[in-house]
């Protein structure tokens, strides 16, 4: 595995990629990486002649008081896991090598960015935008593989590289879960063991919605009966726990005979978490 943070580098080294007739395709990650990133190397490899990496903690995508200091940053340890996993390539680019000082492009995207996270943290997804599109444009993919765990992240990616026209084929990878259910995060490093216990709440509340949605319930009660449940278990506050058109995720209130999908974020202590389930 090649580690580069230098763009020159990149270049020449996708060059050579390129020139052998390899396809190639990019997991963007901000790394303290466990066995959900891993998951998205192994269906880039099932997809690509050749896959890279990159670990990158952008600092556009977090809020003034969010946790972009504290984010955790382990390279040595996940430049040992990506080898392992047979990766080609990993693009670690210091922050000064994406935004040189004088940097002034925004994106912004509409539609798909707007509520849930968008709605809890501003200007968290036209950052997600910004260094995606600049990730692609650096390593110049054929493919992408983003995890459904970030299930909006996903949608807004999907909505801009359709509205740029960027050649890049998008794929989506289902949440890994540990085996109690909890959705891998680089996050729960942050929870203590009684709220990591405690943190179930959020994937079981997830599951019993679905379940009485399934069954036909009134959604706006079970909406709220299970924010009731997770803030019981000792969750601090609930940012949105929600039933949308799996597509557009545009909010619903009963079945539509389309896909559906339940997303939720609430925070447990100082931590955010996010999860959400199919339903259809
Ligand atoms: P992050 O490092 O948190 O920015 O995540 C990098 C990529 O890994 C994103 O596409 C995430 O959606 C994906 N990812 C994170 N956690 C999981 C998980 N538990 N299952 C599947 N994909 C994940």
């Amino acid at each position: 595995m090649q580690t580069i943070n230098r763009l020159t580098e990149l270049r020449a080294a996708t060059r050579a990629i390129k020139a052998e007739d390899k396809s190639l395709a990019l997991v963007p990650t901000m790394g303290a990486l466990h066995a959900g990133h891993l998951q998205l190397v192994e269906e880039a490899k099932r997809r690509a002649d050749a896959v890279a990496v990159s670990i990158f903690v952008n600092p556009t995508q977090f809020g003034p008081n969010e946790d972009l200091d504290a984010y955790p940053r382990m390279l040595e340890e996940d430049s040992a896991k990506l080898r392992a996993a047979g990766v080609d390539l990993l693009w670690a680019p210091p922050v000064s090598e994406v935004y040189p000082e004088g940097f002034a492009t925004k994106i912004h995207v509409a539609g798909p960015s707007s509520g849930y996270c968008g709605g809890a943290r501003p200007g968290h997804f036209d950052g997600v935008a910004l260094v995606v599109t600049k990730l692609f444009n650096q390593v110049e993919p054929d493919i992408a593989c983003f995890g459904e765990k970030d299930f909006q992240q996903l949608a807004v990616i999907r909505q801009f590289v359709r509205d740029l026209d960027i050649n890049v084929e998008i794929v989506g990878v289902p949440i890994v879960r540990d085996a109690d259910g909890l959705a891998l995060s680089s996050r729960n490093a942050y929870l203590s063991a009684e709220d990591r216990q405690a943190a179930l709440a959020l994937p079981h509340a997830l599951q019993k919605a679905r379940e009485a949605i399934l069954s036909g319930g009134d959604v706006a009660l079970i909406l709220s009966d299970a924010q009731k449940a997770i803030l019981a278990a000792g969750f601090a506050n609930v940012d949105y726990f929600a039933l949308a058109d799996a597509q557009t995720l545009a909010p619903v209130s009963a079945l539509t005979g389309r896909p559906l999908r339940l997303l939720a974020a609430a925070k447990i202590g100082k931590t955010r978490l996010i999860d959400n389930l199919a339903v259809e």
